[in-house]
């Protein structure tokens, strides 16, 4: 295999080369106390503070005011898809409202059932023809009763991304970012709940950010175990039972990353529109070869799935890529075609070298 492949996976994903430097001699030991990562107390002194380093880190990108709180958790985004209605539909006698918009939203609203009554106010595999395209604006008839709405930003396995933010104000608003957080500016201050799992663009699996607006927290349902229960984890600062050590150490430092290397949000924004734009141009150039999944309009900007005219020409294409040192293209089980997956970690340089290879492709078959 190629040493030096490249991972356009779906995740988890690629990281910065400068993390993945800090990462190896981390493991040998933190320069701060002579420890490897993989063997240093979750209750040193050492990582409450590296708790805390991680919080102020994630604010300052975020610029999130104190009315929200930040959590981090295990049981990565699957999880939250239970503990969000045990905590907001519980006994509420309201309707959670859930936009179906791909595998991911789908897989979320059968574990918000078995707390209350959902509805179902998109469903993109109907209208959206096999989930190509999300809802606009004036297609949703959101209630100002609803207990929630709760929605995907970017659905990582058919590539559809919301440009604009769905909802009332008016209604708690809640959004697994898990796909595409830290990718682009998000506005936190009109969630109450936003949660993401690593390993897409924040670090490697076992870590769950969650942002959560305080005042959720002033009516929780009885009978929630301690280990579900956000006040549990918001009192222990994280570190209820044993956290991923490791795990945050990179989250860590591929926040600093963002902040001082890529110099934000605004930034990392820019640099991913440029990355995206990339490929789709390519797409967009060969449509006899090439056929995008997404409407263009809701194109994901970190997942870039489409497919070639015949499963034979699509098997050729990966194993040609996979020669050439592009690891992870095969798309989702459940949708086939390709995907390349450019999550934050993924840099333009190598993009660009898989947009040379999709046009060379398209040129000489
Ligand atoms: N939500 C989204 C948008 C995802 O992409 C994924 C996994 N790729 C999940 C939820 C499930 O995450 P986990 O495996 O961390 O539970």
């Amino acid at each position: 295999f190629d040493r030096n492949a490249l991972n356009f996976s779906g995740g988890p994903g690629a990281l910065p080369a400068v993390v993945l430097a800090e990462t190896r001699q981390a493991i040998d030991a933190v320069p701060e106390i002579g420890l490897s990562i993989l063997g240093v107390s979750h209750r040193s002194d050492w990582f409450a503070g590296l708790i805390e380093q991680t919080e102020r880190d994630l604010r300052a990108l975020l610029d999130l005011p104190d009315s929200h709180a930040v959590l981090m958790l295990q049981g990565g985004a699957t999880l939250q898809f239970s503990m969000i209605p045990m905590l907001l539909l519980r006994g509420s006698g309201r309707v959670a409202e859930y936009l179906r918009t791909g595998y991911w939203s789908a897989k979320s609203i059968a574990p918000a059932r078995l707390e209350g009554d959902v509805r179902v106010l998109w469903d993109g595999e109907r209208q959206g023809a096999g989930f190509r395209r999300l809802p606009t604006a004036d297609e949703l008839e959101c209630s100002p009763e609803a207990a929630y709405l709760h929605y995907v930003s970017n659905e990582t396995v058919e590539g559809v991304q919301f440009h604009h933010i769905p909802g009332l104000d008016g209604v708690r608003r809640v959004c697994d970012m898990s796909s595409d957080f830290l990718s682009r500016p998000c506005d936190p201050e009109r969630f109450d709940l936003v949660y993401a799992h690593a390993q897409k663009n924040l670090g490697p699996a076992g870590v769950t950010l969650v942002v959560i607006r305080r005042a959720l927290l002033d009516q929780v349902p009885p009978g929630i175990p301690d280990i579900l229960d956000y006040r549990a984890h918001l009192q222990a600062r994280s570190i209820y039972n044993t956290p991923p050590v490791m795990a945050i150490y990179v989250v860590s430092r591929v926040l600093r990353w963002l902040r001082e290397d890529i110099g934000g949000l605004e930034r990392m924004d820019a640099l991913n529109r440029h990355k995206a734009a990339c490929l789709y141009e390519v797409i967009d150039r060969y449509p006899d070869v090439y056929t995008g999944w997404a409407h263009p309009a809701d194109r994901s900007r970190m997942n870039v799935v489409f497919r070639l005219p015949t499963p034979e020409r699509e098997a050729d294409f990966l194993h040609r890529a996979e020669s050439a040192g592009f690891s992870g293209l095969k798309g989702h089980r459940s949708l086939g075609g390709i995907r390349a997956s450019i999550y934050n970690g993924m840099s333009l340089a190598a993009v660009e070298r898989l947009a040379k290879f999709m046009t060379d492709f398209a040129r000489h078959g």
